[in-house]
């Protein structure tokens, strides 16, 4: 019988199990930590369900991840707001123009706005630089005020260092006034008892899927795994450099970490799910309060303090260096293990940011090409 071995135990390895389960093939999922479910899964504190690495949002325009999704746990239909601190005054991010009267120089701003009416800012996303892209849609007022403290806190360098390509997806001014923050027909938060646990227990819970925990993986150490397990092919979802012991360098990345606080006497504690800090007054960067979403009906509640800088490997830094760095990593693994028994999969492994519904896309993906291996392995041996 086919087994697959796969390293990481994140949303992206859970589903590669789960997929590869409903086709007969059992796979044993090695993670490092005490429990599987790396950046999404959802804990307790005093009694309050709460998301350790921040607040995750499921939203998406890919029926299959959805519905595969709802299969594993139900979700709700939270839909997403974000808030703000602009000049001590909580507004919603994105801008809308309603909230233009609430803040100080408000005719310069709508002044500012007017002579930008006509401008197509998101064609010039591959031109500009980030800086230039905002100036450009939303003027100087609003740029200092919502845009450019948050991002260098992000990034720690200035604005006009980074790339404008990502700019559309993450920045508007809602002429609409529509507060919230996705436009995907999908979206919500897992309404069961235990978040997004239940989402991860749900895609585990079959008996071709083996799970073992504290086992850190390297490559020194993967052929004894393999031959423990009796795999066939290997799915990788772990970051390469660490894995190959950072023979080539190390992947750069900016970290974030939260410091997650119970709060008992009180049943919310702020206006939203998300609250931005752009300020340079404020250390943090944003505030998590999940029971928003989770809607969970209980005393107290937990604040998630978010901190940018961290030594975690959280954002990509999406410069060529980095993206060479890895595909050398993928090819040397790929001849080191055997090409036609390695895959990849995740944020961790492809060196990216990508949402959940992602993650999960790249992991039904790389399942078929895993079945695919395992018949073309067996026709051979046959
Ligand atoms: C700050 C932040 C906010 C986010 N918010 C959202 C959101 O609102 N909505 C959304 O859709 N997505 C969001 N995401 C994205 C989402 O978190 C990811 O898409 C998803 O968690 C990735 O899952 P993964 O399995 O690829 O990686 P991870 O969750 O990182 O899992 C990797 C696992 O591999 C394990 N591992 C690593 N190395 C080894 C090794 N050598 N041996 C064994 N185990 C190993 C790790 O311990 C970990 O458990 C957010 C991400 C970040 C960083």
């Amino acid at each position: 019988m086919s087994r697959v071995l796969i390293v990481g135990g994140g949303l992206t390895a859970c589903t590669v199990a789960h997929s590869l389960a409903g086709e007969g093939v059992s796979s044993v999922l090695l993670e490092r930590e005490a429990v599987a479910g790396g950046l999404i899964r959802s804990e307790q504190m005093g009694g309050v369900l709460y998301e350790p690495h921040g607040s995750h949002i499921f939203h998406t325009e890919d029926q299959e991840v959805w519905e595969l999704a709802n299969r594993m746990t139900p979700f709700n239909d939270y839909r997403h707001r974000v808030d703000i601190n602009v000049e001590g005054r909580i507004l919603n991010w994105p801008i809308l123009l309603s909230d233009i009267d609430a803040q100080t120089r408000s005719d310069e701003i709508r002044e500012q706005l007017r002579e930008r009416e006509g401008i197509d800012a998101a064609a010039r996303a591959q031109a500009a630089n980030f800086e230039e892209w905002c100036l450009e849609l939303m003027g100087p007022i609003l740029y200092e005020r919502y845009i450019r403290p948050y991002t260098e806190k992000q990034w720690g360098r200035p604005a006009r260092e980074l790339s404008a390509r990502w700019a559309p997806r993450r920045v508007s001014v809602r002429w609409d006034n529509d507060p919230y923050l996705f436009p995907d027909p999908y979206q919500g938060w897992p309404a069961g008892p235990n978040g997004y646990t239940d989402l991860l227990d749900g895609l585990l819970d079959d008996e071709r899927i083996e799970v073992r925990t504290g086992v850190d993986v390297t490559l020194e150490s993967l052929d004894g795994h393999v031959r423990d397990a009796e795999a066939d092919l290997v799915v990788l979802t772990c970051p390469l450099d660490v894995f190959a012991g950072h023979r080539f360098g190390t992947l750069e990345w900016r970290g974030i970490i939260v410091r997650n606080v119970h709060i008992p006497h009180v049943d919310y504690a702020q206006g939203a799910m998300v609250v931005n800090y752009p300020g340079k007054e404020y250390p943090f960067i944003r505030i998590h309060e999940t029971k928003h979403a989770s809607r969970q009906q209980c005393e107290g509640t937990v604040l998630g303090f978010e901190f940018t800088n961290a030594p975690t490997r959280y954002y990509p830094i999406e410069l060529p260096h980095n993206r060479q760095l890895n595909d050398r990593y993928q090819d040397f693994l790929r001849a080191e293990i055997g090409p036609d028994r390695t895959f990849f999969a995740g944020r961790l492994a492809n060196y990216l940011y990508i949402d959940m519904d992602d993650c999960m896309r790249q992991a039904l993906d790389a399942s078929v090409e895993v079945l695919d291996a395992l018949r073309a392995t067996r026709l051979k041996a046959g």
